[in-house]
């Protein structure tokens, strides 16, 4: 399967750049930072350094270094902003939303770092 990447997508600008962010954590292949608009005293979105879509397309087109990096700074940035469960933090929840029906508005993979206060259920029952 193809995924065609948008490389005017606004994280892509970040990626390069154009568009300033407020950075918590940069590693070989990966970037976080804070979302523009936080749902939760914690909101960090994590990114790879690479032209991936979403989750999917990372899952199967990335190397094995970005993965590994991708995971492990996912686990970090839990750390450094005090959401990792135990020792302390208060636990989290992680999001990737994913094309129509995963609401996803930036085109390019990333994953939502949610902490700080109780979440609440994760999605409301069906109705
Ligand atoms: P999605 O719905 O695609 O999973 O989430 C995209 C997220 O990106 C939203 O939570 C939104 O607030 C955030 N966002 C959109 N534009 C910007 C921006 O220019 N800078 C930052 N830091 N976050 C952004």
């Amino acid at each position: 399967m193809g995924y065609a990447y948008d490389d005017q997508n606004i994280f892509a600008k970040i990626l390069r750049g154009e568009i300033p962010n407020k950075t918590v954590l940069e590693t070989e292949h990966s970037l976080a930072f804070e979302d523009i608009q936080p749902l939760a005293p914690t909101h960090v979105l994590v990114i790879p350094r690479g032209a991936y879509v979403n989750y999917d397309h990372f899952a199967a087109e990335a190397s094995d270094a970005e993965i590994v990096d991708f995971t492990r700074a996912v686990g970090e940035v839990c750390r450094q902003t005090g959401v990792a469960p135990g020792g302390g933090g208060g636990g989290h929840r992680l999001i990737a939303n994913a094309g129509e029906a995963g609401v996803q508005e930036v085109p390019h993979m990333h994953l939502h770092v949610l902490g700080g206060r109780v979440l609440g259920r994760m999605l409301p029952k069906a109705g």
